[in-house]
């Protein structure tokens, strides 16, 4: 009788589509989980970035010489390959029909699924002031930000850090350490030589005509600059659950199971709300998320 319960187990979960949205510690997590119990299931991952999965918080190393590219790869071509996983790049979701299951992608045909894993992380918010749009502002989310970085920092004479936590703390001191003027909007005890630290007289203006020439500060002053970096306010990103029912409290709500309020619809990682059962921020956190969300997932 329990065998024969198990193998009906294992063919409702064997014929499912699961998508993932995110290619990152808690996708690959998720992806990990789901096929240590299943091989059969079919998975689909979405990332609307450019390159395999790699280290997020090692993107810093390739501006200081510290790490190639390559070196930051965490799973190459080879685990989508052997774990029979189809791997969509440069795809951007755009919405969920909970109704329809179904996304909608950007310049792509909308994808089915059967059950959704949620796994697209936290991102650091533009703050929207007048020029943000402009060339030469950058918040640090990706390897792509960090590339646009090392790009321009041959040509820039002043880079403005505005923010707070580890990682604007660390750009600042490469970038000095570069010889490159700095000037840091946010609280830094101890600043390195170079680093210029202004409080209390934040950016109200980006100014210059496509790229960044200067900025206006609340006090009206203009300072130069060529390049102005934001880090260490992100929030939850599921933008794409816009005009749904899937409960969002600062993040997703999950339960014990990683399960959103919706059945099918799962989540792990950095874009799961504090505080959630199983969900706390970081690399490590949210991978074992993920292996969890996927675990749970098989386990229906
Ligand atoms: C510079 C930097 C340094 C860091 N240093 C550390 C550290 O030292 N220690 C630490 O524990 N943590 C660190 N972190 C935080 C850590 O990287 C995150 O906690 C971790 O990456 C969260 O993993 P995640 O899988 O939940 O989300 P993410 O790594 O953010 O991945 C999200 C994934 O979802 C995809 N995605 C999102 N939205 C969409 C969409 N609409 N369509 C398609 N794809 C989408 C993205 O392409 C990406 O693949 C750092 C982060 C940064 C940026």
């Amino acid at each position: 009788m329990f065998g024969y319960f198990v193998s009906i187990k294992n063919i409702k979960i064997m014929s499912k589509k699961i998508v993932i949205i995110g290619n990152s510690a808690a996708a690959i997590g998720a992806a990990e989980g789901i096929r240590e119990r299943s091989r059969e299931s079919r998975i689909t991952m979405i990332s609307d970035e450019d390159f395999v999965s790699y280290e997020r918080p090692k993107i810093l190393g390739i501006l200081d010489g510290r790490l190639k590219e390559r070196q930051l790869v965490w799973r190459n071509q080879d685990f989508y390959k052997n774990n029979g996983i189809e791997l969509l790049l440069e795809t951007k979701v755009e919405g969920v029909s909970t109704h329809r299951k179904r996304l909608t992608l950007k310049d792509r045909d909308s994808l089915e699924f059967d059950e959704l894993v949620v796994a697209s992380g936290r991102r650091e918010a533009l703050p929207s002031i007048k020029g943000i749009q402009k060339e030469g502002v950058v918040a640090v989310n990706s390897l792509a930000d960090a590339k646009k970085i090392q790009e321009n920092l041959p040509i820039a004479h002043t880079v403005l850090v505005i923010g707070q936590g580890a990682v604007a703390l660390e750009l600042a001191r490469i970038i000095a350490a570069k010889k490159i003027e700095v000037k840091f909007f946010g609280q830094f005890d101890e600043p390195p030589e170079g680093v210029e630290v202004i409080r209390d007289n934040p950016v109200i203006e980006i100014l210059g005509e496509a790229d960044v020439r200067a900025v206006r500060l609340a006090n009206h002053k203009v300072v130069g600059a060529t390049l102005v970096i934001f880090s260490g306010s992100p929030r939850p990103y599921a933008d794409f659950f816009k005009d749904t029912d899937v409960r969002m409290e600062g993040g997703l709500v999950v339960d014990g199971t990683m399960r959103t309020n919706i059945p099918f619809i799962w989540a792990a990682g950095d874009v799961c709300a504090p505080g959630q059962e199983g969900a706390s921020y970081g690399w490590e956190a949210a991978y074992a998320s993920g292996r969890k969300c996927g675990e749970c997932l098989c386990r229906i």
